[in-house]
């Protein structure tokens, strides 16, 4: 089973809309797990206090080191091989070649953060690896801990079904996916491009590659230029 456990001060927003679908019914298979740890209950004082003032001055409250250490120790001994993730905006963005990785392993052990953030020093000694899910900001780490644990569980195998293909999705081949299409015919006065009709796969694929080219391109440029399998052709 892949675990996920996550570190929060509130827990109570797990597996919130991950307990639907196909994430809900693999969580009901069993084929995952999701267990919420409430940081508060790893902290020392009558008021569970979890933050304090920022070292050097300035505006809000930093989560305490000892604190967070405390509940990462306990939801993830050293025995413990999943991977520990810090969310946080100053993370490297995650990526779909990450996803795969933590789909394939064991699980994760998420660290939400609120506040302006975590003591750096809880990064350093539990070896937090950053991940930030884009670049903005939420207000706390727990919709971007749902973010990635939705992105590896739609990955596990029995999750999404035989017929689902990755394969063709966004990400998968440096491209964007191309575009879709279903009933009715015509739309507003719009008819489905006439090649999806034709019933000929070899021209539904040219006309798909073609398509998620040119998505990726125009909408995409960071990714044009890094494509490795086919580079982009000079104008
Ligand atoms: N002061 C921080 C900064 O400027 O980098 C932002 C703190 S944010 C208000 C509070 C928490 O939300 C962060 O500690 C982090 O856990 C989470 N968070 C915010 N934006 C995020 C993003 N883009 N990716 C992942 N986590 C994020």
């Amino acid at each position: 089973m892949w675990r996920a456990s996550v570190l929060t001060i509130f827990p109570e927003l797990f597996p919130g809309p991950l307990g639907a679908s196909l994430a809900g019914r693999a969580l009901g298979q069993k084929i995952w797990s999701c267990e919420a740890i409430d940081i508060r209950d790893f902290a020392a004082d009558k008021h569970r206090s979890v933050d304090d003032t920022p070292a050097g001055g300035g505006p809000g409250m930093v989560m305490r080191a000892d604190v967070l250490a405390r509940a990462i120790d306990a939801a993830a001994p050293a025995s413990d091989l999943r991977s520990r993730i810090l969310l946080t905006p100053r993370g490297k963005p995650l990526l779909q070649s990450r996803v795969r990785e933590l789909a394939a392993g064991p699980g994760v052990v998420l660290v939400s953060g609120r506040f302006e953030g975590v003591d750096e020093r809880v990064v350093e000694m539990r070896g937090l690896e950053e991940i930030s899910i884009g670049d903005y900001v939420l207000s706390g780490g727990e919709i971007a801990a749902l973010v990635l644990i939705d992105a590896c569980v739609r990955l596990l195998p029995g999750v999404m079904g035989k017929e689902a293909s990755h394969a063709e999705e966004s990400f998968e081949a440096g491209l964007l996916e191309y575009p879709h299409y279903t009933k009715p015919q015509e739309f507003e006065g719009r008819p489905i491009p006439e090649v999806l009709n034709s019933g000929h796969h070899g021209k539904v694929a040219a006309w798909r590659r073609e398509q998620a080219e040119k998505a990726t391109r125009e909408r995409r440029p960071d990714l044009w230029g890094k494509r490795k399998d086919d580079p982009p052709k000079k104008a």
